[in-house]
């Protein structure tokens, strides 16, 4: 695993002053391209730091769906290791980027593309940050492009590419708070999603340190049979040590504008039934703050099928008939293979379909 740029940082000048880290890292956020452009700093230390990789991330592969909405790229890190990335355009105007927290995963999720690979390592927070930075620089480019006009800024972050952010969770506090303090985005505009890692998620309640950003829980069933069946990594007494904690976290941190979501990928006959519907609004509703998030599943195996756009409508219809905020997520890139790990597979094995239509891929 390489250093951190920090902790080389510290190597080379033990005694700098704690604000002169704090200049060089915003330097990398700036329109500086490599160490010779960050003039804030004395050249002879500049001289000294050259050595340090600027960018620890390096495009392998860029895919970009047809109607140029999403952007996939492959990247190495650390000699040969890769992972994902994602820009999508959100609704808002600008780009959403999807990070990586891990190479690989070792999580097991059986619908899960980086679930199958196993966890090669984890990343270092510089590798998260970095990819918030190619796509800033990707951006750049990308407008040089003739006929290519588009926003440059980049409004929110969801790790919810290659790996389990919690299993990662020294490196990821560490990622956000490089981002927060750097990048104009705030705490609602970044999403880290977890399997729920139970340990982690109660640090969580009383580390000063972790940033308050929202989190997402990849739930997939309030059943715990079903749970166990799609989350290998889920035990019987999940569900109500779950529930547990989500109570006292929303009544520390929950508000107006703070949730939890839940994630709940649609799994034909396995968990979008009417009663997999009540059981989750009934565990939601016992928990308050929650908002469901239903995604439609992205083949990429044998083992599960893609839920009916009719049984999706009719799961939606039954959290909402017990009063559970429910969105669906819109399913994008589906034509380069967008849902975490499948480029990598694809980029190195086979082709893979994709069960849902464009005529239904945008609800
Ligand atoms: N390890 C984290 C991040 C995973 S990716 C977690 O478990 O939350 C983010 C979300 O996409 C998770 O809810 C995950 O379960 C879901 N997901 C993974 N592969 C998918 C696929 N092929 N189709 C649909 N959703 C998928």
């Amino acid at each position: 695993m390489p250093l951190t740029r920090h902790a080389q940082f510290q190597l080379l000048f033990p005694d700098e002053p704690a604000f002169r880290w704090n200049q060089i890292e915003s330097s990398f956020f700036s329109s500086a391209k490599n160490w010779s452009e960050v003039t804030a700093i004395p050249s002879a230390m500049r001289e000294r730091l050259s050595p340090i990789p600027w960018m620890s991330v390096e495009l392998v592969q860029m895919q970009v769906s047809k109607n140029g909405d999403t952007h996939k790229a492959l990247l190495e890190v650390d000699g040969g290791k890769e992972i994902e990335t994602v820009l999508m355009k959100n609704p808002r105007g600008a780009w959403t980027i999807c990070v990586s927290s891990q190479v690989g995963c070792a999580m097991r999720c059986g619908f899960c593309a980086t679930g199958k690979m196993g966890l090669t390592r984890s990343l270092i927070s510089d590798e998260i940050v970095d990819q918030y930075r190619f796509w800033g620089d990707y951006l750049l480019t990308y407008n040089l492009q003739p006929k290519t006009f588009v926003p440059l800024r980049i409004s929110n972050i969801v790790f919810m590419g290659m790996g389990e952010p919690l299993a990662n969770y020294e490196a990821v506090k560490e990622s956000l708070n490089t981002l927060l303090a750097h990048t104009d985005l705030g705490k609602t505009r970044i999403t880290v999603s977890t399997v729920g890692v139970l340990p982690r998620l109660e640090q969580i309640l009383t580390d000063q340190d972790w940033p308050h950003v929202r989190l997402a829980v990849s739930l997939h069933s309030a059943i715990a049979q079903t749970r166990k069946q799609i989350v290998p990594t889920s035990y019987d007494d999940f569900l109500p040590k779950l529930e547990d904690w989500a109570k006292r976290y929303l009544t520390k941190f929950g508000n107006r504008r703070h949730h939890l979501t839940f994630e709940y990928v649609m799994l034909k006959d396995v968990n979008d039934t009417p009663a997999h519907a009540k059981a989750l609004a009934l565990f939601v509703n016992r928990i308050g703050h929650v908002r469901v998030n239903l995604i439609p599943y992205n083949l990429t195996g044998v083992e599960f099928e893609c839920s009916e756009d009719s049984a999706i409508k009719q799961f939606l219809a039954a959290l909402e008939d017990r009063h559970v905020t429910t969105t669906r997520r819109r399913t994008m890139g589906s034509d380069i293979a967008a849902a975490c790990g499948q480029l990598r597979d694809r980029y190195k094995t086979r082709d893979l379909a994709t069960c849902e239509s464009p005529a239904t891929s945008s609800t």
